[in-house]
């Protein structure tokens, strides 16, 4: 039943990736990493292999009651109801089988020999069974041992296919193993004597772990790792899963238990019907909350990223200088190291946009921004502070060291940006070249306006930079005797 639903929301899943939008599928390759590289968010699907372990070894402890109850022939071990079905030795062997290559089970690796030998044991144990059924079929209840073989071999497929991908069919397996002992479990609960695909009680007990260790075996898988994220969308909706298989169950056995004509096997098939439908419509419904989720949150991260980027020429913007800045200057504060800034104000501007067009104009800015952002240090910032200028942020630099690169900077857009009259932008004879003044100013880091005191010299660097002929570099004098604010 798991596996069907979980297959159901892998395939939902699977849609999703082709939807573009720029929707990324929740489970992607970065879930993959975080799963193994530790991040808090999938400490449930790294504690699955523990749980696994866990269940595995209760089944394989269970199963050693009913196989002292055949080796010592002592039958209320391994037949707790007499005239019931009681445990087949065939059916226990198979399990244990099953127990042992569940605990030897790594969740990365590939199954060693160890694991696939014991899965083709309890595979060819099930077969035997089966053929015993058919050879004596009428001297023995042989519901509950063809059933139990069943099971049997679709846990013990699902252990093979464990690897594959998609991982949908080594779920249903598991899951069709899941439903038998489900339907027994319904039949003992609500008293339906002879149900068809009852299991003997001990085979019940010891084959439910099994599937569900199988099934949290596939945690890391994408249509079942979402169901174990350690966040609140995620809670909320194990709850939800809890709720949707207990509550029509739990109903069930009481409206039916009180059944004055008791239950039949058709209310068992209704109830497990209803289980199916709740957890289905609960997985569905929790699987769009989670894509609505994933959009919003990545709505919100374009937005951030957008709120410090200047959209015409990808560089930070005014916020995202600041932003930058302020780390700079703590980091340089620490160090005690020389922190410089750069401002640029392309030359008559308005003048390139007055005669060819705004559009040329933002291709200028284009092309500036480029040239620029590619002539400093990687450890420089680089943003667009307004219209035409754009300033740059200089660690570990002294006043000295700005001017050079400011005079690097005027020389580069000089010769290598130049305006055609046709209004195409790049280098070439006839071209037009782009000037600008550049101011610079050493950062005060120990006052807590120090970025915004540079800015004003700079600024006043500039203006006279501008007021001498444009196309220049100037630089405000040194900050006196720095006054901690
Ligand atoms: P100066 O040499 O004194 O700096 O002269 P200027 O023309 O560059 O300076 P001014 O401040 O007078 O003009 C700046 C111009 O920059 C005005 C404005 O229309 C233009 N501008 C600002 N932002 C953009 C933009 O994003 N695209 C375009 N095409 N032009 C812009
Ligand atoms: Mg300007
Ligand atoms: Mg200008």
């Amino acid at each position: 039943m798991f596996a069907i639903i979980a297959a159901t929301v892998g395939d939902l899943s699977h849609k999703d990736n082709t939807m573009g939008q720029g929707w990324q599928p929740l489970a992607g390759e970065s879930d993959a990493d975080a799963i193994l590289h530790g991040t808090p968010r999938f400490v449930m699907v790294r504690s699955a292999p523990l749980v696994r372990q866990a269940l595995a070894s209760f089944s394989f402890l269970l199963a050693t009651v009913p196989t002292i109850g055949h080796l010592a022939e002592i039958p209320i071990l391994y037949r707790p109801f007499p005239g019931e079905a009681g445990i087949h030795p065939l059916t226990l062997t198979a399990l244990a089988a099953l127990a042992l290559a569940l605990l030897l089970q790594r969740p990365f690796a590939r199954a060693g020999i160890a694991e696939r030998g014991l899965v083709a044991l309890a595979a060819g144990s099930a077969v035997a069974q089966l053929g015993e059924v058919l050879l004596a079929a009428g001297t023995e209840p042989t519901a509950a041992n063809v059933s139990s073989a069943l099971g049997i071999l679709a846990l013990a497929s699902a252990l093979a296919l464990r690897r594959r991908r998609p991982a949908w069919p080594a779920m249903i397996l598991a899951g069709t193993a899941g439903m038998i002992c489900l339907t027994a479990f319904l039949g003992f609960a609500m008293g339906i004597g002879r149900l068809q695909g009852a299991l003997s009680p001990f085979t019940m007990l010891i084959m439910g772990p099994l599937v569900l260790a199988a099934q949290i075996g596939q945690a890391r898988r994408p249509a079942l790792r979402a169901l174990f994220r350690d966040d609140q969308l995620t809670r909320v909706l194990r709850l939800e899963l809890a709720l949707a298989a207990l509550v029509p169950m739990g109903l069930a056995l009481v409206v039916f238990r009180f059944d004055p004509h008791g239950a039949s096997s058709a209310d068992a098939v209704y109830t497990q019907a209803m289980i199916l439908f709740c957890c289905t419509s609960v997985l569905v419904a929790g699987r769009m909350r989670d894509r609505l989720d994933h959009e919003r949150r990545m709505l919100a991260r374009e937005l951030e990223r957008a709120s410090f980027i200047d959209p015409l020429t990808g560089l930070a913007n005014r916020r995202g200088i600041m932003m930058m800045a302020n780390h700079a200057i703590h980091a340089a504060r620490r160090s005690d190291r020389p922190v410089s800034l750069v401002l640029c104000d392309l030359d008559r501007f308005k003048a390139i946009n007055d005669w060819l067009g705004h559009s040329v104009g933002d291709q200028v800015l284009q092309a500036a921004a480029t040239l620029l952002a590619g002539r400093v240090r990687v450890s420089d910032i680089a943003g667009r502070w307004g219209g035409e200028e754009f300033l740059f942020i200089l660690p570990d630099t002294p006043l000295a060291g700005a001017e050079a690169l400011a005079e690097l900077l005027r020389i580069a857009l000089c010769e290598e940006v130049g305006i055609m009259p046709s209004g195409a932008v790049g280098t070439g004879a006839g071209g037009k070249p782009l000037t600008a003044s550049l101011g610079c100013a050493l950062i005060d880091v120990d006052r807590a306006d120090g970025v915004e005191r540079a800015l004003e010299a700079a600024d006043s660097a500039l203006y006279v930079a501008k007021r001498n002929g444009r196309n220049q570099v100037a630089s405000s004098p040194a900050p006196a005797a720095t006054q901690p604010a």
